[in-house]
C-alpha cells in the first residue's frame, strides 16, 4: 500500500515537472510569452535586414524620452547613428552586439544594460546565428533625435 502511493507520489511530480517545462511551439504561443509586442516590421533604409519596432513610450515634453522595444533577425543591425541625448540599451532575449567606432564591439546577452554615451557614433544589432532583442530609451529628446548615418558593412559585422 506504502509503496503504491509512492508510485503514485512519483507519478504526479514527473507530470508536473513535464508540464512546466513545455516550450511554447507556435509562433503565437511564443508571442503570449514576451512581455512587450514585437510589433511591426521597420521600413526605413537606417537598418541591414529584417527588425521590427514597438514603440512603448513616444516622446513628449513632460518626459523627453522614447522607448521601442527592437528585435532584431539574426545578422540585422542599425546603420551607424549617434543620439544627442544618449541612450539606454536593456538587453531581453537573445544574443547580439554594440559597437562603439574605433572601439572592439561588445557581445550582448539577455540582462545586458548597455549606456551610450551622447554624440558617440555606434550600432548594435543581432549575433550571426541568433536574433536579438532589447528596448531601447532614447531620454533628453530636448537636445535632439537621432542623426543617422553609414550602413554597416558585411566587413565591418563580420569584425
Ligand atoms: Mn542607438
Amino acid at each position: 500500500m506504502k509503496s503504491k502511493l509512492i508510485v503514485v507520489a512519483i507519478s504526479a511530480m514527473v507530470l508536473m515537472v513535464g508540464c512546466t517545462n513545455q516550450k511554447p511551439e507556435t509562433p503565437k504561443e511564443q508571442e503570449a510569452e514576451l512581455a512587450f509586442p514585437k510589433g511591426e516590421i521597420i521600413a526605413n533604409n537606417n537598418f541591414t535586414g529584417t527588425a521590427w519596432l514597438q514603440m512603448l513610450v513616444n516622446n513628449d515634453s513632460t518626459y523627453n524620452t522614447s522607448i521601442g522595444n527592437v528585435t532584431f533577425e539574426p545578422k540585422a543591425r542599425t546603420n551607424w547613428h549617434k543620439h544627442p541625448g544618449g541612450q539606454i540599451l536593456l538587453i531581453t532575449e537573445g544574443r547580439g552586439y554594440y559597437q562603439e567606432k574605433g572601439k572592439p564591439a561588445q557581445l550582448l546577452h539577455k540582462g545586458d544594460v548597455v549606456r551610450i554615451p551622447p554624440d558617440a557614433e555606434h550600432w548594435h544589432g543581432a549575433a550571426a546565428e541568433y536574433s536579438l532583442t532589447h528596448i531601447a530609451i532614447s531620454p533628453n529628446t530636448d537636445k535632439g533625435s537621432v542623426v543617422w548615418l553609414q550602413p554597416v558593412s558585411d566587413e565591418e559585422y563580420n569584425r
